[in-house]
């Protein structure tokens, strides 16, 4: 009879895959980063040894600084103050509040659809509502951008649906794949507007014409569009005019509207059929009072802020222009996110790890699984609050340890 395994096999087998990662050197280490009203994109790093140093945040996804708008800041501290700190239950289970009702409808209005439903996250609402409506769909067929986020992947994963993947971006593929599946089986497509790690935008008009060809139900990511993108910051969809052109437009409420949470909107028929079917939406405590009450002064408030907008993208031109004056090689973006391609993952770590400690500069590495092996990079993302200073200081300490790091690169190669 063979022996049971020992508790000691588990550890050391949970141990041994964290060494993979080592000898990848992709294990992932948190910055612990202090921010502080008023002071973005200045705050507090400190060190293991609790050291405390001022920095300046370059990767953070509260675009527009949001979380720290007095606006926002006024109705999270109201809203607690008034109706407590948790919403006590699951929607169904004396979870709901006038809260999630008025920044559902707010939501609805901002994408122009009948109705908004709400997730603990944006990562809940793909999973749940891609998930649950490709699955109640009998024979449904789901084509997914290549470069889709995780979130969207572990859907289509859960509705157990037969999956076709188009490369990047890619009209012809789509099609291609389109084509080959029975003119009658329902399908969706799933794609993203502005995709967060290269900093490009989809095709959207020419994917809802094939949708409408095809069939296909259109669910669009905006997550990182919503709240800096369109008249009234409704994303990609909203600036092009297409908003109606797609079945579900999906957001967070954790980057540019500075809180958390996630969403959907869509036709009535499909918020419903999602918030009676999702078990990520049901069997889960609602989101509190504060939080929702802060999304909702802060997408209120971004509705006008074109002026915001303005500035934030006059501030990612200028980052791209400085950046590129100096001399440092930048992905070519048509938006705000600015990456700067390292290629490996241990220069990238170093280089990320020598930008914080010697120069004050925060910005994470980003390795993989969240960009394909081979295309590691810094990943940038000025803020309205990021000024000329501190965008050529910047350049100065990317110009010093850009350089610096390639060597590392051939020791690796020989050894
Ligand atoms: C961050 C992100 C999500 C998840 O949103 P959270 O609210 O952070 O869970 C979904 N889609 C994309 C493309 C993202 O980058």
């Amino acid at each position: 009879m063979s022996q049971a395994q020992s508790k000691e096999y588990y550890e050391r087998f949970f141990q041994a895959r964290i060494e993979d990662l080592h000898k990848e050197g992709r294990y992932r280490v948190f910055a612990n980063i202090e921010r502080m009203v008023g002071k973005y994109p200045k705050a507090l790093f400190r060190t293991e040894d609790g050291v405390e140093k001022e920095i300046a945040i370059w990767c953070s996804n509260d675009y527009l600084g949001m979380g720290h708008h007095p606006v926002v800041i006024d109705a999270v501290c109201d809203a607690v103050r008034k109706n407590g700190a948790g919403a006590g239950g699951t929607r169904n289970i004396s979870g709901t509040t006038n809260h999630h009702i008025a920044l559902e409808k707010e939501l609805a209005d901002l994408h122009d659809k009948e109705a908004g439903l709400l997730f603990s996250s944006g990562y809940v609402s793909n999973e749940s509502a891609i998930g649950t409506l490709a699955k109640l769909m009998p024979d449904c067929v789901i084509f997914s951008d290549e470069m889709n986020h995780a979130s969207m992947i572990q859907g289509i994963r859960q509705s157990g649906c037969e999956k076709y993947i188009f490369r990047h971006n890619d009209l012809k593929h789509l099609r291609s794949l389109l084509d080959s599946v029975e003119r009658c089986r329902p399908k969706m497509i799933a794609f993203e507007s502005v995709y967060s790690m290269d900093g490009d935008i989809a095709p959207i008009e020419e994917i809802c014409d094939i949708a409408e060809e095809y069939g296909a139900l259109t669910y669009l990511d905006e997550v990182h569009a919503v709240g800096m993108y369109g008249s009234k910051g409704g994303g990609i969809a909203d600036q092009r005019g297409l908003m109606n052109r797609l079945d579900v437009i999906e957001g967070t409420l954790g980057k540019a509207f500075g809180l958390m949470g996630g969403y959907i909107t869509a036709s009535q028929a499909i918020v419903d059929v999602v918030r009676s079917y999702a078990p990520g939406f049901i069997f889960t405590t609602a989101l509190p009072p504060a939080i929702l009450s802060g999304a909702l002064a802060s997408v209120r408030h971004l509705k006008t802020a074109n002026d915001l907008r303005e500035k934030h993208q006059e501030r990612a031109a200028m980052l791209k222009q400085i950046l590129t004056q100096r001399g440092i090689q930048i992905m070519d973006t048509e938006t705000h996110i600015v990456p700067v391609m390292i290629g490996d993952p241990r220069i990238c770590k170093q280089t990320s790890d020598i930008l914080l400690e010697r120069f004050g500069i925060y910005v994470q590495p980003i390795n993989y699984p969240t960009v394909p092996r081979g295309t590691e990079r810094l990943r940038l993302t000025p803020s309205p609050f990021h000024t000329d200073e501190d965008m050529r200081y910047l350049a100065d300490c990317l110009k010093k340890v850009l350089p610096a790091a390639k060597p590392v690169r051939l020791v690796r190669q020989v050894a």
